[in-house]
C-alpha cells in the first residue's frame, strides 16, 4: 500500500486543529493509501501545538514538528517535505479549511492516472478584498513578463505531490522558499483541480499587504532578473534628455553653457546606467552559480542505476 502524508503547516490556529482532522479524516477513510498527518506548527504563541498534541492522543498517526520561532509557511512547507522524503506521495494544506478537504479524493485518483502533481487553483477571487484582488492580478502579469517559467494565475498551496516531485522540492536549495515558483520550475505531468474560494470560519488570514508585497517581490526576485530593467529604464532616459538637449539648443530655447550641462549630465548618466547594466549581469549569473539549482529533474528512464 502506498503511502500519504497530509503537510499542514500551522501558525496561532488554536480552534482549528481538531475540526480540520475531523474534516480531513472521511476522505482518507477506506482508500487505499496508508496515510499519516504532519503538523508544523510555525512557532505558535497561543494553543495550537497543544491542539495537535490532544490529537495526537486520539491518534497517532498525527505528527509534529513545532518551530522554535515563526519561520513563515514557506519554511513550515520545506520542513514538512524534508520530513516526508520517504513517503510515495505528500499533500501539503492549511490548516484553516480554506482548502477544501473533497478534493483530496480527485487528488488521489489522478494521481493514481499517472499524474505526478495534483495542484489546485481557485476558481473566482471575487470573495477576497479589492486590494488584494488588484495585487494579485498585477503581480501575475508582471511575473509572467519577467520570469524564467511563466507561473498560472491563482493556484494554491494546495497539492498533491509524488516521492519524485517531493525530492525535487527539496533539491530546489532556494533560500528564499516561494513554492508557486518552486512548483513552476521543476516540471513534471501535472493536472490542476479548481474549487471556489472558501472563506475562513476560524481566526484570520496571517497575510497583510506589506507581507504579501515582499513575499510577491522576492518570489520574483527568485525567479527573474527583474531588477536588470532599472538601469535599462535610466540609460534610454537619460538617452532621451541627451537627444532633446541637441534638439532644444538648435531651436536656441537655451544656450551655450545650459546645453553643455545638460549633455555632459546625461551622457554620464546614461554610461554609469550601462555600467551598471552589466554589473548587475554579473552579480545575477553569479547568482545562478551559487544557487546551485538542479540542471533538470528526471521524470522517467529506462535505466536502473
Ligand atoms: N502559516 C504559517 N506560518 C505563517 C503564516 C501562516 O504556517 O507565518 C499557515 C497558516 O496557519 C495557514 C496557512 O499557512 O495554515 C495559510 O495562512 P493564512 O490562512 O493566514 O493565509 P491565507 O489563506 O490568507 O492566504
Ligand atoms: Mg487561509
Amino acid at each position: 500500500m502506498q503511502t500519504l502524508r497530509i503537510i499542514v503547516p500551522a501558525y496561532n490556529e488554536s480552534g482549528c486543529i481538531k475540526p480540520f482532522y475531523d474534516a480531513v479524516e472521511p476522505f482518507l477513510k477506506n482508500k487505499n493509501v496508508s496515510s499519516t498527518y504532519l503538523f508544523v506548527d510555525d512557532g505558535s504563541k497561543d494553543s495550537t501545538l497543544d491542539e495537535i498534541k490532544e490529537l495526537r492522543k486520539l491518534d497517532k498517526r498525527v505528527n509534529y514538528i513545532s518551530f522554535s520561532r515563526n519561520s513563515g509557511k514557506e519554511a513550515a512547507m520545506y520542513a514538512g517535505l524534508k520530513a516526508s522524503i520517504n513517503q510515495d506521495m505528500a499533500i501539503i494544506m492549511d490548516s484553516d479549511l480554506q482548502h477544501p478537504p473533497y478534493l483530496i479524493e480527485e487528488m488521489l485518483k489522478k494521481h493514481e492516472e499517472g499524474y505526478k502533481i495534483v495542484y489546485t487553483k481557485q476558481s473566482s477571487r471575487k470573495n477576497e478584498g479589492f486590494f488584494r484582488r488588484a495585487w494579485a492580478k498585477l503581480f501575475y502579469s508582471f511575473f509572467n513578463k519577467h520570469a524564467d517559467v511563466p507561473m498560472e494565475q491563482s493556484t494554491k498551496d494546495y497539492m498533491l505531490i509524488d516521492n519524485d516531485v517531493i525530492k525535487a522540492f527539496l533539491d530546489m536549495p532556494d533560500e528564499y522558499r516561494f513554492t508557486k515558483g518552486i512548483l513552476s520550475f521543476v516540471g513534471f505531468k501535472r493536472y490542476a483541480l479548481e474549487f471556489e474560494y472558501v472563506d475562513r470560519t476560524v481566526g484570520k488570514s496571517k497575510w497583510n499587504f506589506k507581507k504579501l508585497l515582499k513575499y510577491g517581490v522576492s518570489g520574483l526576485n527568485q525567479f527573474s532578473d527583474i531588477f536588470l530593467v532599472v538601469p535599462t529604464i535610466v540609460s534610454i532616459l537619460s538617452f532621451l534628455v541627451a537627444v532633446s538637449s541637441v534638439v532644444i539648443f538648435c531651436l536656441n530655447i537655451i544656450n551655450l553653457e545650459a546645453f553643455l550641462i545638460l549633455l555632459s549630465t546625461s551622457i554620464l548618466f546614461m554610461l554609469t546606467n550601462i555600467t551598471l547594466y552589466f554589473i548587475l549581469y554579473v552579480l545575477y549569473s553569479n547568482r545562478r552559480e551559487t544557487m546551485k539549482r538542479p540542471l533538470y529533474f528526471i521524470e522517467e528512464t529506462s535505466l536502473d542505476e
